[in-house]
């Protein structure tokens, strides 16, 4: 099976560790996003499969081959930096051609390609224009074209959406997916944006300060996250993590067995948290103290109190308050929550199932 395969990769600059000891492997049949924060060590792990940067330590395999000092142009890959990387002074046309030149193909074989990669990213009416004339969304489209003409094995695309607004952004993530599949292309993507690795994404692999936290199906990470780190930068919407006062204001609400087993775990070294989209509110009116033996499963039940209410337009964004500890929920936009709701005791109701339990470190 074609793959690549990282074995303990580590990239120092200087005395800082850029890449910790990270180990992945990636199928030939994965699309693979790479995801963390701002100095996770993302672009640097891209850069190394590249070729652009080589590591300390550790190895690299490419379709079973070492490739630790592999040139870049002997990787059967193509590799699309976050800025794009055009010649400033070629045409549209001209950036496509450089991108075939060691490919040594007639000229009507090159026509082919170009015009294949100008209609796949519907880019045609910009071939005689220059990277300057281009608006961010064209540029973005030329150097995909310019990085796909190639016809890769292993397409590396380093935050390919970053400087795109909501709606090129998901037509370009459609886009990219079928032109990938198309031509079998492995993809390779570093992002921040849990949106991107659920939409083109089957494994996800977290990085966080240089260490990879977890690596597996981004619905898999998102049900199971392995940390207190990777469940934040799963959840698009962010995680409320509970403290040992908020349990105490919970008890009277809630089962006492559920309560009990939070607790210990709380004492331990695992944070329980949920996130905004699996809190639901209840009025005061609608609750009463035998929610703690009701059926349908056992739920943790928070008294709250509503400061504020934002709509999102398709839903209310909630800022709640628990004995002065504060919860952002997101509930649907019916029944609206009137002005004069704010202020006034509610409860968050969460399910069982919906509650995190994450190790507090990484590891
Ligand atoms: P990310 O892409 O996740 O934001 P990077 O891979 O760019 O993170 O950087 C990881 C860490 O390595 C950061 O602390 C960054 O400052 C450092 N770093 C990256 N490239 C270099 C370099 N060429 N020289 C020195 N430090 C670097
Ligand atoms: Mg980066």
């Amino acid at each position: 099976m074609a793959s690549i395969e990282i074995r303990g990769l580590t990239k120092r600059f200087g005395h800082r560790k850029a890449i910790d000891a990270v180990s992945l492997t990636i199928d030939r049949r994965d699309h693979l996003a790479i995801l963390g924060p701002s100095g996770a060590g993302k672009s640097t792990l891209l850069r190394i499969i590249a070729g652009l940067e080589r590591c300390d330590m550790g190895e690299l395999r490419i379709d079973g081959r070492l490739a630790n000092d592999l040139p870049p142009d002997q990787r059967s890959l193509a590799y699309m930096s976050q800025d794009y990387a055009l010649y400033p002074q070629l045409n549209v046309r001209r950036n496509l051609e450089t991108a075939l030149l060691s490919l040594k193909l007639s000229s009507s074989e090159r026509d082919v390609r170009c015009a294949e990669a100008l209609a796949w990213f519907d880019i045609e009416p910009l071939t005689g224009q220059f990277p300057a004339q281009l608006s961010g969304g064209q540029a973005q489209r030329v150097a995909l074209a310019k990085a796909l003409i190639r016809r890769p094995d292993w397409l590396l695309l380093d935050e390919p959406f970053s400087q795109l607004d909501c709606r090129l952004r998901d037509e370009l993530r459609g886009l990219l997916t079928r032109v990938c599949e198309h031509y079998q292309t492995c993809l390779v993507f570093v992002t921040h944006d849990p949106l991107d690795a659920f939409r083109m994404a089957s494994k996800l692999a977290l990085l966080d300060d240089g260490r990879l936290l977890q690596c597996a199906p981004p619905l898999q990470v998102y049900q199971t996250p392995s940390c207190r780190s990777s469940a934040e930068l799963i959840s698009p919407w962010g995680v409320n993590w509970l403290c040992s006062q908020s349990l105490d204001e919970a008890a009277a609400w809630s089962s006492p067995e559920l309560i009990d087993d939070l607790r210990t775990e709380l004492a331990g070294e695992i944070c329980i948290g949920f996130r905004p989209e699996n809190a639901q509110l209840q009025s005061s009116s609608g609750q009463s103290k035998t929610m703690k033996s009701s059926s349908g499963g056992s739920k943790l039940v928070l008294p709250v109190t509503v400061e504020r209410v934002q709509s999102l337009g398709f839903a209310q964004w909630l800022t709640v308050c628990s004995n002065g500890q504060h919860y952002l929920c997101l509930v649907p936009h019916l029944p609206k929550i009137p002005a004069e709701k704010v202020d006034e005791q509610s409860h968050l109701v969460i399910a069982a199932e919906a509650l995190l339990h994450c190790r507090r470190v990484s590891h």
